[in-house]
């Protein structure tokens, strides 16, 4: 007997979600539900993944308050935890007057060449030096609209990888200027063109050819001041703040199990305009996390130290994200959220990006070395909860006062609070 599922990727999206019905996968009330549920045209869904079969909604909200660079910014953000927003824009307040600066150090994207069985390192690495004129004309003519707009590759390095056997491999890292997309197809159809003229220099066979998500040459910094007086009602209370954050952020260098948790804040902020941005998040979480474990232990992203009367905050990360092409140009939203943010270019939305980050981070430790987090994050959990107990339209509001002012905040309560508002 044929499957139900045979050929699944081929039917329309009504049709899927009816077999997935007829199947019991669905039922009837998810079933209209995924059906009814369409912000995007099924012709845009359909050509961005597989096997489409509804929209997955998640709040987007602004975070306010942000000067970077000496403009005022309305940030969009998608993300489903509560507390993110309302933390980031709080601490975007905190950086002002000054609000956040930052600094576009390079960006070039790294594609990889990687061959195996050469047997001199040092032979092949300066037959590629020597034919960097040539390697550059291939490249230039497997891209050449990236080279109209004035990218294209740009310099060559070659590394020898080896592990403690027999096995070593040398690899070919390409820098490429993708101008103002995030360049993976870019770069991966220019290593396809490159690759073969490389075999013919090279005695070698090729094991990959693929662009590295870990962007060392795309790097970002973002910094603020923060006036003792935009932590605590009085100096010396400021200065107290100050100083604990200083020494959080030197724990989180220390401690993996604190610098995880301490960077899992600023990717809050992060993945949240990057999504918001239609962006490929998983691409910036890969890099970020590599590049936060550089030295050889995965430390805290983040900076922060005491200078007079400020406190200092950096934040640097390789940022590889695009203001065009991907799924930026095609999902309407990412569009419009580009607009919002009036990002000019690819380093406009990295700077923004970073500058997020930072923010996002001076808010949890603030939090942290001061009130804790738990005393925010709950208050503005008590809705969500709300809504997990059934509160529906004026209700939500009601339960979530009610949870806030009792002395402890779970399901149990907030079912209590709501069916003694139901009796009412
Ligand atoms: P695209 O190929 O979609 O977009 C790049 C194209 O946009 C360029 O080739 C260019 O084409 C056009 N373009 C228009 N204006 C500009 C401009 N100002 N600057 C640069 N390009 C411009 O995407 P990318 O190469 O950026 O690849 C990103 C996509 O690849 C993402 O969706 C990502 O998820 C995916 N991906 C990621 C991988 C990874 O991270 N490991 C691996 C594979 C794919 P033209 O000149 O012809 O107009």
């Amino acid at each position: 007997m044929t499957s139900p599922f045979y050929k699944f990727y081929k039917k329309s999206r009504e049709e899927r979600l009816a077999i997935l019905l007829k199947e019991h996968y669905l039922t009837p009330n998810d079933y209209d539900l995924f059906l009814n549920n369409k912000l995007l045209d099924d012709d845009v869904a359909n050509a961005l993944i597989e096997n489409q079969l509804t929209q997955f909604p998640l709040p987007m909200g602004v975070a306010m308050n942000f000067i970077i660079d000496g403009e005022k910014k309305v940030i969009p953000m998608v993300v489903e935890e509560p507390s993110v927003i309302a933390a980031c824009s709080h601490a975007a307040k905190m950086t002002l007057p000054d609000g956040i600066t930052t600094k576009v150090h390079s960006r070039q994207i790294i594609g990889q060449i990687i061959l195996k069985d050469v047997v001199d390192h040092k032979e092949a690495s300066q037959m590629i030096d020597s034919h960097f004129r040539e390697i550059k004309e291939i490249a230039d003519n497997t891209h050449p609209s990236i080279v109209a707009r004035g990218g294209g590759l740009k310099k060559i390095k070659t590394r020898s990888i080896s592990d403690t056997s027999e096995q070593n491999f040398f690899t070919i890292h390409l820098f490429v200027d993708v101008q103002n997309a995030m360049g993976a197809n870019i770069i991966n159809t220019i290593l396809e063109g490159v690759t073969p003229f490389v075999l013919e220099l090279i005695q070698g066979a090729s094991l990959m050819s693929i662009l590295s998500n870990y962007n060392t040459d795309c790097l970002v910094s973002a910094s603020c001041k923060v006036p003792f007086l935009q932590l605590a009602p009085s100096v010396e209370q400021g200065k107290l703040i100050a100083e604990k954050i200083a020494e959080a952020s030197l724990y989180a260098k220390l401690d993996p199990y604190r610098a995880v948790t301490h960077n899992k804040g600023i990717m809050n902020g992060i993945d949240s305009v990057v999504i918001a941005t239609g962006n490929d998040p998983r691409a910036v979480s890969a890099a970020s996390h590599a590049y936060a474990s550089r030295h050889g232990q995965y430390e805290g992203m983040t900076n922060w130290y005491v200078v007079e009367d400020h406190l200092i905050g950096e934040l640097t990360l390789p940022m590889a994200v695009g203001s065009v092409g991907g799924a930026i140009s095609v999902l309407p939203m990412a569009k419009a959220n580009l607009d919002l943010l009036e990002v000019r270019d690819a380093t406009d939305l990295a700077r923004i990006i970073l500058s997020v980050g930072l923010a996002q981070n001076l808010a949890a430790l603030k939090a942290l070395v001061s009130v804790g987090i738990q005393k925010g994050h709950m208050s503005l959990h008590a809705s969500s909860l709300a809504i997990q107990v059934g509160a529906k339209g004026e209700e939500i509001e009601e339960v979530t006062k009610a949870l806030r002012r009792a002395p402890k905040m779970n399901t149990q309560i907030a079912k209590h609070i709501l069916n003694k508002l139901r009796e009412k």
